[in-house]
């Protein structure tokens, strides 16, 4: 499976990880049994929201036969168990006793991330960074129990202010195509209603496409959670964009969004778990997910390029996915940052060895001008750097 780097933390992750929710009602064997078939097919990074104590009892003992080099390891701050239910809490007493039994049910003296769990709300936000919380995740990143902060929330705004702070490192947020689309809300609940798929879709909204150019230039990584759309893309029926997705179309689309590193699935059968793994294996037509959503009869994004890697192949081998990305990247920043700079010298063809063509622009479901994006990209990467 390939492996990407998270962001500024150097640690390395396969692109499709371990979810929690698949783990929840389930005995120890069948726990197991996920996370053996998800480390055969090369998935290394599992990430816990879960404080169900079984849960957690059941992933360390089966993650315990592993080598603790070989997984990296996500575990939520302020995710806690009470009378048989999970809920979020601020109360740091609470917060260090549940990271405590996390620590001590996983087996783990040592949590590569330490996520701050589930801030969507402005309120919350000034009370996680001005508070305790905050305080208790940089004492143990101090101390060498977890290696790096990261924070998790479905909120844009709350994601760029969290970037903003320089203290996150990694982000676990809510991403697939119809999030995307649609504007950002502080109201969780609204992005998993059945409603708000039937509204148009018109394209990525400007505040998730800044939050990605941010991550990806200030060395934020972002791990996924709610690619899948809760389902809800996998079925023609309720999808946005009228035909389903294929589980390894749907992680396609996340891995094409810049920052992305990792795209934790959270499946709670063998079959379900194959389905995703697959994603290692597939060839680029299993992998695109242009058509679909290019034909969706609510969505009009015409002239934005998706990523998606359908123009290919180019008649001299440009990558133009990655280019127009780094074009987009680079576009709204008055100074094109060094980082994007070294990552497009290292692509195999530049923008200038285009011949203009054309054979890509009648593959572009999307109608991306891709000649003209070649021209932008040789000014901004080429020239300016001559
Ligand atoms: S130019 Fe079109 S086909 Fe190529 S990656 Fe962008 S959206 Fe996809
Ligand atoms: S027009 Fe340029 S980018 Fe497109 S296929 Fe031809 S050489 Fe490649």
């Amino acid at each position: 499976m390939e492996k990407r780097v998270l962001g500024r933390t150097g640690i390395e992750v396969g692109v499709v990880g371990i979810g929690g929710e698949g783990f929840e009602n389930k005995p120890y064997d069948a726990c197991e049994a996920l996370i053996d078939r998800a480390i055969a097919g090369g998935a290394n990074f599992i990430d816990i929201y879960n404080s169900n104590p079984d849960v957690r009892t059941n992933v360390g003992r089966a993650l315990v036969r592993y080598p603790r080099e070989s997984f990296v390891v996500e575990g939520h701050i302020g995710s806690a168990w009470k009378d048989g239910q999970y809920y979020r809490t601020r109360d740091i007493e609470v917060c260090r006793s549940s990271f405590e039994d996390f620590l001590s049910r996983m087996q783990l003296g040592f949590v590569d991330i330490g996520m701050i769990h589930y801030v969507d709300e402005p309120a919350d936000f000034d009370a996680v960074f001005g508070g305790p919380v905050l305080a208790y995740a940089q004492e143990l990143k101090e101390s060498g129990i977890i290696g790096c902060i990261g924070m998790s929330t479905h909120n844009t705004e709350m994601a760029l202010r969290a970037v903003g702070t320089g203290l996150i490192d990694v982000m676990l947020f809510s991403i697939n195509p119809a999030y995307d689309m649609l504007p950002a809300t502080e109201d969780v609940n609204s992005f998993f209603a059945e409603g708000t798929y039937d509204r148009d879709l018109t394209g990525i909204d400007p505040q998730r496409e800044e939050l990605y150019r941010r991550c990806e230039t200030e060395g934020v990584a972002l791990t996924v959670m709610k690619a899948l759309g809760a389902g809800m893309l996998l079925d023609g029926e309720r999808s946005p964009f009228g035909q389903a997705m294929t589980p390894v179309q749907c992680i396609h689309y996340c891995l094409t969004r810049p920052a992305v590193a990792s795209v934790p699935v959270g499946l709670s059968t063998l079959e379900e778990m194959d389905a995703a793994l697959t994603y290692a294996k597939a060839t680029d037509a299993e992998r695109d997910y242009s058509a679909i959503i290019a034909g969706g009869p609510r969505t009009s994004i015409e002239g934005s390029c998706m990523y998606c890697g359908h123009c290919a192949p180019c008649t001299s081998g440009i990558d133009i996915a990655q280019v127009n990305k780094f074009v987009d990247l680079a576009l709204p920043q008055e100074v094109v940052p060094d980082t994007l700079r070294d990552h497009y010298a290292l692509l195999d063809h530049t923008a200038s060895e285009c011949i203009e063509c054309g054979a890509c622009e009648s593959n572009c479901p999307f109608g991306v001008s891709i000649v003209e994006k070649m021209h932008t990209a040789v000014d901004l990467f080429e020239k300016a750097s001559a």
